[in-house]
This record gives structure tokens, sequence and C-alpha cells, in this order.
């Protein structure tokens, strides 16, 4: 597909950001090329479109961009999942690890409900921390977690493993 090779070409790679050692994929410059923000929506509701699909679960702060047009297209409600103390209503939350210390991911209690089949969506996998937590939080009000979508994978960091039998569709990947 022609077009997974222009939106690679528009992740700018920007290195020792936030740390020195760290190549960080800046997703912005992808958002500033119209035609390759658009075929990054268009192939995940291609994808998604017919798998009876009703809610998308958009990890802060970068799955809010993506998130949400893909759940407009595909008829499903958008979730939030939230930095803690962010979000005003009742919460539940999961916590994970990160390299230093842990770090907490809240869902507004009511906004899915058991029974319900979601995807989640972030515009990057590294150690999988982050996507697992989302997995727990959904899964422990009995939502079927049907697959996880992020624009970009860092396979040398293995983060797919985290993820169990969850499955995991990426556009990019990159070394
Ligand atoms: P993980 O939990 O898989 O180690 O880290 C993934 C999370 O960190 C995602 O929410 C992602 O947005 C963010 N992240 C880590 N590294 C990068 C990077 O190089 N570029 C971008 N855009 N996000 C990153």
């Amino acid at each position: 597909d022609d077009r997974i090779s222009r939106i690679s070409s528009t992740i700018r790679v920007i290195p020792d950001f936030p740390k020195p050692g760290i190549m960080f994929q800046d997703i912005t410059t992808l958002l500033l090329d119209h035609k390759a923000f658009k075929d990054t929506i268009d192939l995940f509701v291609e994808r998604y479109k017919d798998k009876n699909i009703n809610v998308v679960a958009g990890i802060e702060a970068r799955g809010f961009i993506f998130g949400p047009p893909i759940a407009l297209a595909i008829g499903a409600k958008f979730v939030p999942m939230r930095k803690p103390k962010k979000l005003p209503g009742k919460v539940i939350s999961e916590e994970y690890s990160l390299e230093y210390g842990t770090d907490k991911m809240e869902m507004h209690v009511g906004a899915v409900e058991a029974g319900e089949r979601a995807l989640i969506v972030d515009d990057l996998i590294a150690t999988g921390g982050t996507l697992n937590a989302a997995i727990r939080l959904l899964e422990r009000v009995e939502v079927t977690v049907v697959e996880c979508a992020c624009v970009i994978e860092l396979p040398e960091l293995k983060g797919r493993d985290k993820l169990g039998d969850k499955p995991l569709f990426v556009l990019v990947s990159s070394s």
C-alpha cells in the first residue's frame, strides 16, 4: 500500500527528546500533511468498519488525535483514557510502571458497559506498558478488547509481548 510509505515519510524523528538517547517519533509533522493524515485514518477505518466495534478508547494525549475521527467514521463512541486527576467524574484507574516509578490511567465510570466491543487507539507502542494498562482497565469492566491500533511500533522494545492475546495492528514499524 503506497499510502504507508507516504505516512512513514511524514513522521519526523527528533534525537535526544525528551532525554538523551531517545529518538522521539514526532507525529505532529504527519498532521501537517492532510493527505497522510487522511490516509492514516482511512487505513484504520477500512480495517475496523465491519468489526462491530462500538467503543474507541483513545489514550492521552495523541490517542485523542487519531481516535475520534476513527470513532466517527465507524459509528462508535469515543472514550478518553486519561492521566490521573483530569476527568471530573467518578473514575476507575489502573497503575502501570514507567522507567522510573509508576503512572495511572483513568476512565469515567459508566463510559462503557459490560459486553461492549472496544478498539484501543494510540499513536505509538514502545514497551507496551501503556496499552497493557488500557486493556486491564477495559477488561475490569467486562468490555471485550477487539484489537489495539497504533500508527507506529518500535519493535525492538517488544511491546507486543505485553498485550497477551490481544492483537496489535500498526501502520509503520520503526527501528
Ligand atoms: P509504552 O508504554 O509503550 O512504553 O509507551 C507508549 C506511550 O508513550 C504512548 O502513549 C506514546 O504516545 C508515548 N511515546 C513513547 N515514545 C514515543 C515516541 O517516540 N513518540 C511518540 N509520539 N510517543 C511516544
